[in-house]
């Protein structure tokens, strides 16, 4: 199987790759990324001569070098591809709307022309928008967009919908809650947290910090799309989530003892406008129909986070500091 892989030097889309050529050896994967500020290629360099795998610089809006890619027999396409901080969207709207309506758009058009056997849209439990104290989304959901970003990736999920609607292209869309775990750009809440406490810097908490987030593994989120590919049915949408509910006070008082760090440190800053307050995802479905369990509890997954971050200081401190611009620059020049 050969797979297009977008946004894989992005944080979900860098650990899936890693974890299908490890699940699936005989699998080829092409890995497009426009290398935004938030791709970084330093989360792929334990495959950087890899053979089943060739990364490709490119943008997905660009439908020349999307048409050019897919001419080499793609099978599955899986987009992760996305501007995805909230924050940025509420500053900068328009770049969530290029890739995240017009890209999606453009990779549907391709696959469609190409007939590939899978199209996989990673979504977000966003696009349901906020939840009330009790109840959980499930994928009869209406759609409620509240943010910029949310309201960019229900455009393109709807798109993915009709495209199978209207053309018969085979889609499935997987919706998810937040992820955490290695290679999570630092401007996240975790990393966020665990760099600024291991510099005894102020940890800024937005509002009360009740906001309620459902928190997923990344490598669990890896094992269902990987699910999704093979068993999802045409056209369904698949709810990811871990049952893994918690408040980002409760999020960032676990980093400070892990690290063992003083409560101290926390500060409360001003809410974000339109800040959802509780996002919880029903995974019955994906649970049931692919047999889907995920295997990190909240506990251990946040221990094996922060020990990840303690051992690849480097890795975030670059990235921090600037210099991975200049890892791009000479990792082009090789190419
Ligand atoms: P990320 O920001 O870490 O990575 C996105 C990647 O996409 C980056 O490598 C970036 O360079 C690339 N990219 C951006 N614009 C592009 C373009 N126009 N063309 C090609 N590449 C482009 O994001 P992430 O956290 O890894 O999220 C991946 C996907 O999962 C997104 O679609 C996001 O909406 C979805 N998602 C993420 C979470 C989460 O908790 N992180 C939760 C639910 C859904």
């Amino acid at each position: 199987m050969k797979l297009l892989v977008t946004g894989g030097a992005g944080f979900i889309g860098s650990n899936f790759v890693l974890y299908m050529l490890k699940q699936h050896p005989d699998y080829e994967i092409v890995n497009v990324d426009a290398l935004t500020y938030a791709g970084n290629l330093e989360n792929l360099k334990s495959i950087e001569n890899h053979p089943k795998h060739t990364f490709v610089r490119a943008d997905i809006t660009d439908a020349q070098a999307i048409d050019q890619l897919m001419q080499q027999g793609i099978d599955v396409v899986v987009n992760f591809a996305a501007e995805s901080h909230v924050d940025r969207s509420i500053l900068e709207p328009e770049v969530f709307v290029k890739t995240n309506v017009l890209g999606t758009q453009v990779l549907l058009d391709a696959a469609k022309k190409y007939n590939v056997t899978k199209f996989v849209q990673v979504s977000t439990d966003e696009v349901y928008g906020s939840l009330g104290e009790t109840g959980l989304f499930t994928e009869e959901t209406p759609l409620q967009p509240n943010s910029p970003y949310s309201a960019s990736k229900a455009g393109g999920d709807l798109l993915v919908r009709a495209y199978h609607e209207t053309f018969g292209l085979p889609v499935n869309i997987t919706r998810c809650s937040n992820n955490y775990g290695p290679y999570q750009f630092p401007e996240k809440l975790i990393p966020l947290m665990i760099s600024r406490a291991l510099s005894d810097q102020q940890l800024p908490v937005y509002g009360d910090g009740l906001n309620i987030r459902d928190w997923l593994y990344v490598e669990d989120h890896c094992s269902a799309i990987d699910l999704v590919i093979h068993q999802g049915k045409l056209g369904e949408v698949y709810n990811i989530g871990g049952n893994n509910e918690r408040t980002n006070v409760h999020i960032v008082k676990t980093v400070l003892e892990e690290l063992g760090k003083p409560e101290s440190l926390i500060s409360y800053v001003q809410d974000r406008p339109g800040h959802d307050r509780r996002y919880g995802i029903d995974p019955t479905k994906t649970m049931i129909e692919l047999g889907w369990k995920p295997k990190h509890s909240f506990e251990t997954g946040i221990k094996e986070t922060i020990r990840w971050y303690l051992d690849n200081k480097e890795w975030w401190t670059r990235i921090q500091s600037g210099e991975y611009q200049q890892y791009y620059a000479k990792q082009y020049s090789s190419r």
